[in-house]
């Protein structure tokens, strides 16, 4: 029995599930204070008897394990969490094996251990909800790197005529400042949900999107890209970012998959809804004494 944890900014999710990616039981409940959140995370586990926890965390998060505040999640403008030892609260808990990375590169791993990249040796997961980020499966391991990458805050060129100033509070204009969830919001003055499948916001988002896949293909050259998140509900995105994609990679990198299997190589999770949790599932998988 292995035990996952999928630790976000709005709600935690807890399961326990088994080698095969099968979640027996989950509970999931909304982030408040640490320490009251934390609490709840350690009595759904405490008489289930696991061998291993796996945690994908909203971040920042100190993932260089020789670091003395490794397992923390650092610098996040979320109140009560800024400089939190996660790792270290729920090791006084549970001394078991535990695998600790950030929520993008968890579900990375996920979907290469039983969703679309399964067999893969390289994915990226990218999230469009309420941030943008992304993890990255590269030669069979998740990136990590001086911190871990922050893909939701690349720079990219406007859309023609986009005058929207963008809600990144660090850089305003960056992907995630201009085509998150809250920045459809802010933009359009309603709900992405709201939005009818036709309307524009929805060409403009996948521009967005295909743009950022550009830098992607072009800098990690990925096997699959994986996008979930609440943005991404909007299905018909899919076609739109396949159409940007090839368009603005113009022939320069020649595969099938980035022409006839477009749409194939871009895909919404095979895991859905869990590929986060599933993702922390996989960490259990492969945990260690830590
Ligand atoms: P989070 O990123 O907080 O973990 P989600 O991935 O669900 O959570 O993303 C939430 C964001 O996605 C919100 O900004 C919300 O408006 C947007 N969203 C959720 N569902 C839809 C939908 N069906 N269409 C468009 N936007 C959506
Ligand atoms: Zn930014």
């Amino acid at each position: 029995m292995l035990g996952a944890i999928e630790a976000g900014g709005t709600k935690f999710v807890c399961a326990v599930g088994n080698e095969d990616g099968e979640i027996l039981e989950r509970i999931q409940f909304p982030t408040t204070t640490p320490e009251e959140t934390i609490k709840k995370v350690v009595d759904f586990f405490k008489d289930k008897n696991i061998e291993a926890l796996g945690i994908g965390s909203f971040g920042p998060v100190d993932l260089n394990e020789q670091s003395s505040t490794y397992g923390y999640i650092t610098s996040t403008p979320k109140k009560g969490w800024t400089n939190y030892n996660i790792l270290g609260e729920l090791k006084k808990h549970f001394n078991i094996p535990m695998r600790f990375d950030t929520d993008v590169n968890a579900a990375a791993l996920g979907e290469a251990t039983w969703g679309a990249a399964k067999g893969l040796k390289s994915c990226i997961y990218m999230t469009v909800g309420t941030g943008i980020g992304a993890g990255a499966l590269v030669e069979g391991e998740l990136l990590h790197g001086l911190l871990h990458p922050e893909m939701g805050h690349i720079m990219l060129k406007r859309y023609p005529e986009d005058d929207f100033e963008g809600v990144c509070p660090y850089h305003k204009d960056c992907f995630e400042g201009m085509a998150s969830g809250p920045a459809i919001e802010k933009r359009w003055g309603v709900k992405g949900s709201e939005l009818t499948s036709d309307h524009q916001a929805w060409d403009m988002e996948a521009y967005y999107i295909a743009q950022a896949l550009v830098n992607f293909v072009l800098i990690l050259s990925p096997e699959k890209i994986i996008i979930g998140g609440g943005v991404m509900k909007q299905k018909q995105l899919f076609p739109l970012i396949h159409k940007y994609l090839k368009e603005f990679l113009n022939g320069y990198v020649v595969h099938n998959n980035l022409d006839e299997n477009i749409d194939e190589y871009v895909v919404y999770p095979a895991l859905g809804d869990n590929a986060g949790i599933c993702g922390a599932l996989a960490l259990a998988r492969t945990a260690k004494n830590i």
